[in-house]
């Protein structure tokens, strides 16, 4: 509940505005607003203290970010829970078709088998304090959007230096709460030696595949173990096999009994990005361009690499990540285009702002006035950026889709550079992001993605595409590039960026000639949608201000990648007409088991689950073992891995997904339809002692 909601919004406007008034639980709230919310009444039994307190023994020095996703201390010995899909890449490295990590799981038996994540840290926040005033100093009388785009930035760069200065040992980060009206500064700390633990097989972790993800009913296992390491002195270091287990200042407990139907539960975790303070015109560009061009793109780029998979182990094992990260994006733009369908969502947008105005104008004519203007002009932008349409997006994903065409560009653009910029610096980035270029080339794609890049920017009208392609159909184009063309050769290459620029410039090779072509127009389209993005941010601030102002409510900042509050209930609901309930338990499995397709089950659960009518974790009124609750909490993208707490902030489940329908949550909550998924803390538990045979995690759990 929020305290003292509104007085003057229930006398004046009663029942117009509750149309966009946010519900009790929709919310991610930043640390800095947890003492507007009545914990009491919420029926909590702690205060917003032992959540943040300066003390730094809140329950938030547990929770961490790892490489985007969520995690949590839960043992003194550095043990983190998070889930499986955030933590499978790990396993690439380690994976072979002999030991292959990434279909059966791992389990290291002691400390000394914990297997080196590479690449991956650990992030907890530390502190936080509220830089408003610095940032915007000397950019109130600013008129210029990219002007005060840049002043901000470098207002935060100073101060960010200044920190720094202050603490060496900690990361500085700014996040932008509000749009150009609100700053914090965070300080976090970073772990750089992180293990794996115990994953387990991959038809527990994502038990039916892309089929499930996204939906409920839902059966999955979506959990890991990993473990933070700290140099000998307990401070953060790189990996050494002298490292020791790191003691966290806090960890979470778990409650073994877990939750039940219309408990209360909270989250604390790092949502990615949210865009409710939008306008309709933001969701209408989204839902015409930005996602119907990537969800169909990568739709084709998937099937691709899943017909390449079914050629053998060792492909299957190299694009399994790929694929999924891939999948799971497109399935949730189309989550969000079906859902803006159904609850016609641009619509209701649309009303709301009437609203706003209406509300306005009945305090103030000159306030609805402007907030029609500033309303007008944001629109307008996004219809500019329609029109930009796909090549928005054309060149980068170019380069993402084909590692040749992304080293004709870096070439081209090294080509491009006057006598001022040619210092060594500038070369040795050249030649860095070259060697990373050819590092991460594949055959077996790169000409097939090229060529279907082709086919889209001859689609699109890209400028200069079809010079490039001098009357050559792409087929043809594909041929020319893949057969002797020069770009092939690494030490040729590297050998062009150590002479001049001008020679490059000439350069016969197609596909550089090609991207010399494409050169004017990308930097066109990249000064115009920089322009625009940097106006709807100077108008942004005006427009969350003013529907702060008519609906006098409190505003909860768009999710930036900081740490969030959310609470709620396990709670059932009703998409379609059917009610659905919200604990699913191990008979499900069986049952969708017996459906084929993506739903494999393995031995060891299958044998699991039949023995599976009593002991610590079988639950008398379900009649089975609990696997995923469903309760109306506000999340996204990055809550993967964020702890479920119950009112006494005991760990009773982990976050891992939303429903279908809950996907177009990034634009606009409602009770009716968004859900969240966790894995109950009873199958965490009861997996791991007998899928993974592995009680000395329980006991590290159990005992703290
Ligand atoms: N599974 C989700 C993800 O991809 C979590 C969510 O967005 O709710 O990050």
């Amino acid at each position: 509940m929020r305290k003292g909601i509104s007085v003057l919004l229930v006398t004046c406007c009663m029942g117009i505005s509750s149309a966009f008034m946010p519900g009790p639980e929709e919310g991610m709230y930043p640390i800095s607003l947890l003492h507007t919310l009545d914990f009491a009444q919420m029926g909590m039994n702690l205060l917003p203290s032992d959540i943040y307190n300066e003390e730094g023994n809140g329950l938030i020095n547990a929770i961490v970010n790892i490489n985007g996703c969520t995690g949590s201390f839960i043992s003194d010995e550095g043990l983190i829970l998070t889930n499986h899909h955030c933590v499978f890449s790990a396993l690439k490295p380690h994976t072979t078709e002999a030991n292959n990590y990434m279909r059966d799981g791992y389990l290291a038996k002691d400390k000394s088998l914990e297997l080196p994540m590479e690449g991956y840290k650990v992030r907890i926040m530390k502190s936080y304090k509220d830089v408003t005033r610095e940032v915007l100093t000397g950019v109130a009388s600013m008129k210029d959007p990219l002007a005060r785009d840049a002043k901000i930035g470098e207002n935060i760069t100073s101060i960010k230096l200044k920190i720094q200065a202050e603490y060496p040992n900690m990361e500085i980060e700014v996040s932008e709460m509000l749009a150009g009206s609100s700053y914090i500064l965070f300080m976090y700390e970073y772990l750089k030696d992180i293990r794996l633990v115990y994953v387990p097989p991959r038809y527990v972790g994502e038990f039916g595949g892309e089929t499930d993800n996204w939906m409920w009913p839902r059966h999955s296992g979506d959990f890991s173990f990993v473990r933070a390491y700290a140099g000998p002195d307990g401070n953060p270091a790189d990996y050494s096999p002298n490292n020791k287990p790191y003691l966290p200042q806090r960890f979470l407990q778990a409650d073994f009994n877990g939750v039940q139907e219309s408990d209360l539960v909270f989250i604390l975790g790092y949502p990615g990005r949210t865009y409710r303070h939008y306008p309709s015109g933001f969701v209408s560009y989204m839902q015409q361009v930005q996602m119907p061009y990537i969800a169909t793109l990568w739709e084709w780029q998937i099937n691709q690499l899943v017909t390449l998979s079914q050629q053998g182990a060792a492909l299957e094992i190299k694009y399994a990540t790929k694929i999924k990260s891939l999948a799971n994006t497109m399935k949730n733009y189309l989550g969000k285009m079906q859902s803006i369908e159904r609850i016609d969502l641009i619509n209701k947008k649309i009303g709301e702002e009437s609203l706003v105005n209406i509300l306005l104008s009945a305090r103030n004519e000159g306030l609805a006035k402007q907030f029609q203007d500033n309303l007008d002009k944001m629109n307008a932008a996004y219809q500019r950026l329609s029109a930009l349409g796909e090549r928005r997006f054309w060149y980068g994903q170019l380069s993402q889709a084909s590692q040749r065409a992304d080293l004709a560009w870096i070439l081209a653009s090294y080509a491009q550079l006057d006598e001022s910029q040619r210092d060594s610096d500038t070369r040795k980035k050249y030649i860095k992001a070259i060697r990373v270029a050819y590092r991460q080339y594949d055959p077996n794609t790169d000409s097939l993605f090229f060529g279907r890049m082709l086919r889209d920017g001859l689609r699109f009208k890209v400028d200069g595409l079809a010079d490039a392609l001098d009357g050559r159909s792409p087929k043809d184009f594909v041929a020319l590039v893949y057969g002797k063309a020069k770009i092939n050769d690494s030490t040729y290459i590297l050998n062009l960026v150590k002479k001049k620029p001008e020679k490059l410039a000439k350069s016969k090779d197609p596909l550089i000639r090609m991207q010399l072509l494409l050169a004017p127009g990308r930097a066109s389209v990249a000064s115009e949608s920089n322009a625009i993005d940097a106006e709807v941010r100077s108008l942004q601030p005006v427009f969350v201000d003013l529907k702060m102002r008519a609906t006098a409510g409190q505003f909860i900042p768009d999710a930036n990648s900081t740490l969030r509050f959310t609470y709620g209930t396990v709670k059932g609901y009703t998409p379609n007409g059917t009610y659905m309930a919200p604990v699913t338990t191990v008979g499900g499995i069986l049952e969708k088991a017996d459906k084929g397709g993506e739903y494999v089950l393995g031995d060891e659960l299958y044998h699991a689950i039949i023995n599976s009518n009593s002991g610590e974790f079988f639950r008398q009124e379900l009649g089975s073992v609990p696997v995923n609750i469903l309760y109306n909490t506000d999340t996204s993208g990055g809550n993967s891995g964020s702890p479920v707490l119950n009112k006494d902030g005991h760990l009773v489940g982990l976050n891992f997904d939303r429903c279908f329908e809950a996907c177009v949550n990034d634009f606009a909550w409602d009770d009716a339809y968004s859900r969240s998924i966790g894995v109950d803390i009873r199958y965490i538990l009861w997996v791991t002692q007998h899928v993974g045979q592995a009680g000395h995690l329980i006991d590290e759990i159990r005992n703290q």
